[in-house]
């Protein structure tokens, strides 16, 4: 395979670019998503990184997906990346639970699985721009849906030669979420808040990124854009790692042997995550499926039902926000590595962006529906099941898990030929305190804030250290605008120097 054209867009096989153009541009210029034409024509040794610690497993498995970089240089940058940053040594933790395995990605800086991509993203990217011979200042641009924000500035504070601009839907965070973004301290990072639900923030992103790109707005001023979204290939391919922890701990567990195969639950969103799952599929991890779990924003349940996508549909505020999308952008990844086809992908595309919908062929349903299983369940559904969890395994978990973990026992109850099951676990239960006193029965009293130190009463469960004694920062940030006013914003703020001095 040559290193130089590796990765292409998702809608055209003209579009090419190395791993390190790709995650430097973040988007492909005709507005695809960038991926390697098959992950399975590696020819990834995957039976020999199982026996490897996280650091070395994480290198061989980021090599092979960004082969500019050699395992040696990612090894360097897996250690600067994650060193220290995580509460336990084994970043990702699985944690038997009943029948079933929970994998806690939740245990970054930010109590966000998002930390495990976000806190490597900015070495990729800066040691992409050397190789790419890039002297350009990097301005990432993000929407998101709460947990991104934080997670992402995190990642980039103070790293030289970037800065980052994150843009939230007013009303669609929670209220630790919102105090997270807006205390973020460092000099490089801007939080603005968007009057619209995410759909809208992340679409006027995208809008205003390929505007400010096409018009050349930003040309002599040696700024880059770039997105810290999951549509960037650097801030996927880090998610691929946890798979194969995750199967190293069965395995080292006795759970299953190694060779056998198992299922994964993922609470998704904009179907980043999963895909992660199906890439480590692609590069020969035993997989059985991956059980696609939504919210009453059942956009991928009825997909993967039936081939049918349709986002006109109300939209619906639920107590996992980070799942409340429409438009799942990673999805267009799935329909062409299933496909092959760059041509039916831009069609698609194309038909969801003019009329709402589209139709996948039948032999691609088919092909979905071989690996995906899916469903959905409701706040009512979420809140029963994160009591009977506590009560019958006290275990206590967040919305987003508690998705995940009653969409796999309705996935077991349908599914005779179900494999032992991993339950991704995305958020920190802090994180969303009022839901969770509400599932445990518990009359909440006061603000999230007070729900944190009431939930930890309750449950004697610890809070994690940056969720304390987060009411009492300083607010930083307070912009809020409308989404037609976001690319003037980025114009503005790309030209305004300093930040924060
Ligand atoms: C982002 C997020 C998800 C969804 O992940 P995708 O990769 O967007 O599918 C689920 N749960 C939480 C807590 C998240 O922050």
């Amino acid at each position: 395979m040559n290193k130089q054209n590796c990765y292409q867009s998702t809608r055209s096989a003209q579009i090419t670019a190395s791993a390190p153009e790709a995650i430097l541009q973040g988007i492909a210029p005709d507005g695809g998503l960038y991926t390697m034409r098959s992950y399975a024509d590696i020819g990834f040794d995957w039976q020999a990184v199982l026996n490897l610690d996280f650091n070395a497993m994480a290198a061989r498995i980021l090599a092979a997906l960004l082969p500019d970089f050699s395992v040696e240089e990612m090894l360097a940058l897996t250690e600067r990346a994650y060193h220290g940053k995580f509460e336990t040594p084994d970043l990702t933790p699985s944690v038997p639970v009943g029948e079933e395995t929970v994998l806690e990605l939740f245990r970054g800086p930010t109590s966000a699985f998002k930390d495990v991509a976000l806190s490597m993203l900015p070495y990729l990217m800066r040691v992409s721009a050397e190789k790419c011979g890039c002297r350009d200042e990097i301005l990432i641009l993000t929407a998101t849906s709460g947990d991104t924000g934080k997670a992402a500035m995190e990642g980039f504070c103070d790293v030289p030669g970037t800065r980052i601009i994150v843009f939230y839907p007013e009303e669609g965070v929670s209220l630790v979420q919102k105090t997270q973004m807006a205390t973020q301290p460092g000099k490089n990072v801007k939080v603005c808040a968007v009057r619209g639900n995410f759909d809208d923030a992340q679409t006027g992103v995208k809008q205003a990124f390929q505007a400010i790109q096409q018009k050349h707005l930003l040309e002599g001023r040696s700024i880059r854009l770039s997105s810290a979204n999951s549509i960037n290939i650097g801030r996927l391919a880090p998610q691929v790692v946890y798979y194969f922890t995750a199967y190293q701990a069965m395995v080292r567990s006795g759970k299953i042997t190694m060779g056998e195969t198992l299922d994964f639950a993922v609470p998704t969103g904009n179907f980043g995550d999963i895909l992660a799952g199906f890439i480590a599929r692609e590069l020969g991890l035993p997989v059985h499926r991956l059980i696609c779990a939504s919210n009453a924003n059942n956009v991928l349940t009825d997909f993967l039902r039936t081939g049918c996508y349709d986002r006109r549909r109300p939209f619906h505020l639920t107590a996992s926000p980070s799942m409340d999308i429409l438009v799942s952008s990673n999805l267009e990844r799935l329909l062409y590595l299933l496909s092959g086809d760059a041509q039916l992908v831009s069609r698609l595309m194309a038909q969801l962006s003019d009329q709402g919908c589209y139709q996948a062929p039948p032999e691609l349903l088919t092909k979905m529906q071989r690996v995906f299983w899916a469903g959905y369940c409701d706040d009512e559904a979420t809140k029963q099941t994160i009591g009977q969890v506590w009560r019958e395994h006290h275990y206590l978990c967040d919305t987003h898990t508690a998705v995940a973990w009653n969409v796999a026992q309705q996935y077991k109850a349908a599914v005779p030929d179900h494999r032992p099951l991993v339950v991704l676990s995305t958020a920190s239960p802090y994180k969303f305190p009022e839901a969770v006193l509400e599932a445990l029965k518990a009359e909440q009293q006061g603000d999230g804030f007070a729900a944190i130190r009431q939930l930890q009463g309750v449950t004697g469960v610890p809070v994690p250290r940056n969720l304390c004694g987060l009411d009492t920062l300083p607010v930083r940030h307070r912009d809020v605008i409308d989404t037609e006013q976001m690319q003037n914003y980025i114009m503005e703020k790309a030209v305004e120097q300093p930040w924060n001095p």
